[in-house]
C-alpha cells in the first residue's frame, strides 16, 4: 500500500488521479510533496494501454459500442487501485 515517504501516513488513493510532476501528492498529516517514479508511470501506462485493447476488444463483441465507455469507466477505478497496491511515492524536492 502506497504510504507517505518520509512519515508513512497512508495515503489517499482517491487524490492520486492529480499527482504529477506539477502537482506533487501533498500528504496530509505532515505535508510532504511527493510523487510517482518515472519508471513506474510508464509500466502502468503500459499495463493499462495493454488492458485497455484487450477489454474494449473483448467487451466489444458482447455489448458493442458501449464497450469503450465501460472500459475507460473501469481504467478510471483501476488506476488509483494499481498506484495504491503495487506503486511507492517518492518525495519531491522544493
Ligand atoms: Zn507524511
Amino acid at each position: 500500500m502506497t504510504t507517505c515517504p518520509k512519515c508513512n501516513a497512508k495515503c489517499n488513493p482517491l487524490k492520486f488521479f492529480m499527482v504529477s510532476k506539477w502537482s506533487p501528492y501533498v500528504c496530509k498529516r505532515c505535508k510532504t510533496k511527493s510523487d510517482f517514479p518515472l519508471k513506474q508511470i510508464i509500466i502502468l501506462g503500459l499495463v493499462i494501454g495493454l488492458l485497455f485493447g484487450i477489454l474494449s476488444y473483448q467487451l466489444s463483441k458482447l455489448i458493442g459500442g458501449f464497450s469503450i465507455i465501460v472500459t475507460v469507466i473501469f481504467i478510471l477505478i483501476l488506476i488509483p487501485l494499481i498506484q495504491y497496491y503495487f506503486m511507492d511515492l517518492e518525495k519531491v524536492d522544493d
